[in-house]
């Protein structure tokens, strides 16, 4: 691929096509990024859509080095841009410049993900498909290719892991980095960032943003204020004046219901969340979480870049509508999320003995509860049944009669390694739960026929009654790829 580098003025910048949502209350940041006495160039992106050079929305911050290599904004986040919409793009060059949409079609489904193009007109991911197709007239819906996604994403994976092995994901098309080692090799965190960005563009082909700052929070931001198609560098000692104009929604962790509470109480920027009294935030948001964002506000953020490559747990959860729930409901999403839990742990061939099960009420209030099992299991049947009961004990101990619930979550943990189940000799009383009892070998035996089944035929193939009688607008390969690796 040929890079053509080209500079953008104000006015492609404005005309630019795809400003994701996030972004739009921006204009503030980016002027800082100009006003800085640091010099602000910025980056056009490479071209070559089918032929033609497109001046993409990108800002690039630099700054002058004092020499010093240990310290300075070594830790970068580095974030594919509207993943599954750009590799669409890249297997079908037809597509590229386009708006297109994920999922979903004009008369129904859910939008999964959209393309710049697409988003430049509103259209986001979980929006109906109608509703897209309604927005943006020329819209084009593909199918998602599931089965690529994972592929093109471990390769972008492999090149950040080639700068440093301090590479910490955490989805399927995000990482933090920690560069501070790697400086002497590769340049400042700038150049690094520079590096990275054409690398994944030129062997995978796809678009990725880079923050570098100097705390895991500030770096995170720093990409998302990048995107799309950008870098974006905060100098340490320059991360409040960076911060303070920004929408408090853009701090991992603050979600729709936080930002309203916030709002209420006229904390619009993370300038007015730094500039409240703590203990009235706390007051507020709940003492933990209300510490916290106010410590994120002022940039204090501990967290280092962990490599801990095997998760503790595999979980799945679904949202829904506030209902009351009963015996078939629960039943129903519970033998889904154990379904998938199962399965992923079954695929990796692991197998946990903590199961629990988190149950959010109305009012965003949840409660968890966990059982320990005697011995590891996998098995899609003995997880539903476990998760059942403490499902309803959750449930149960709500001072409500009929408590209204907004999302139900499944996860195993304690896990170890299983590639077979040891039976046992036949012990009374007959317990289905333990692996190696007759019940819970067939239970087990049964689960990898269905495994092999699915591997051949497609994941509809077969499957538990309740499970497969579930028609949620989200199909689970994409769930999937959404939760965490093992
Ligand atoms: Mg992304």
């Amino acid at each position: 691929m040929v890079l053509l580098r080209t500079r953008s003025d104000q006015g492609a910048r404005a005309r630019a096509a795809g400003r994701p949502p996030a972004a739009r209350n921006l204009p503030r940041s980016r002027r800082h990024a100009r006003d800085t006495p640091f010099r602000a160039g910025r980056e056009g992106a490479p071209g070559g859509h089918g032929g033609r050079i497109r001046t993409t929305l990108a800002v690039e911050q630099l700054f002058e080095y004092d020499g010093a290599v240990s310290s300075g904004p070594t830790i970068l986040h580095a974030d594919l841009d509207a993943f599954y919409a750009s590799v669409e793009q890249l297997l079908d060059p037809s597509l590229r410049g386009r708006p297109i949409a994920v999922g979903g079609s004009a008369r129904g489904g859910v939008v999964l993900a959209a393309s710049y193009e697409a988003k430049a007109h509103g259209v986001s991911g979980g929006m109906p498909g109608w509703r897209a197709a309604r927005l943006c007239p020329g819209l084009t819906f593909v199918r998602g290719s599931f089965e690529r996604y994972q592929g093109l994403a471990d390769e972008v994976m492999a090149v950040l892991r080639d700068v440093t092995p301090l590479v910490q994901r955490i989805s399927i098309d995000e990482a933090f980095l920690d560069v501070s080692g790697a400086t002497h090799l590769f340049g400042p965190p700038e150049q690094i960032g520079r590096l990275l960005r054409r690398r994944v563009r030129e062997e995978v082909g796809l678009p990725i943003s880079v923050g570098a700052a100097s705390t895991k929070h500030l770096a995170k931001i720093a990409s998302q204020v990048a995107k799309p198609d950008g870098l974006v560098v905060v100098e340490p000692g320059t991360e409040r004046e960076f911060l303070d104009p920004l929408p408090v929604s853009l701090i991992w962790g603050v979600g729709p219901v936080t930002e309203q509470r916030l709002a209420d109480r006229g904390i619009h920027t993370i300038g007015d969340l730094a500039r409240s009294d703590r203990k009235a935030v706390e007051r507020l948001l709940g003492r933990a979480v209300g510490s916290t964002l106010h410590g994120l506000a002022h940039n204090e953020d501990p967290r280092r870049v962990s490599t801990h490559t095997r998760a503790g747990s595999v979980g799945a959860q679904s949202a829904m509508r506030r209902v009351v729930p009963t015996r078939e409901l629960v039943r129903e999403v519970l033998s889904h999320l154990a379904e998938r839990v199962a399965g992923r742990l079954r695929a990796k061939g692991r197998a946990g003995r903590t199961v629990t099960v988190r149950v959010r009420f109305a009012g965003m209030r949840a409660v968890t509860r966990a059982h320990t099992l005697a011995a590891p299991v996998s098995a899609t049947l003995t997880i539903t049944e476990v998760a059942e009961q403490l499902a309803w004990q959750a449930i149960g101990d709500q001072e409500e009669e009929r408590p209204e619930i907004t999302l139900l979550a499944v996860s195993v943990s304690k896990l170890t390694t299983q590639v077979a189940v040891q039976l046992e000799l036949e012990l009374p009383p007959p317990d289905p739960w333990r692996p190696g009892s007759p019940t819970g070998a067939a239970r087990w035996a049964l689960d990898r026929s269905m495994d092999a089944a699915r591997e051949r035929f497609g994941r509809s193939a077969v499957g538990y009654l309740p499970a497969t009688m579930r028609r949620g607008g989200v199909p689970d390969e994409f769930r999937e790829l959404a939760e965490h690796d093992l």
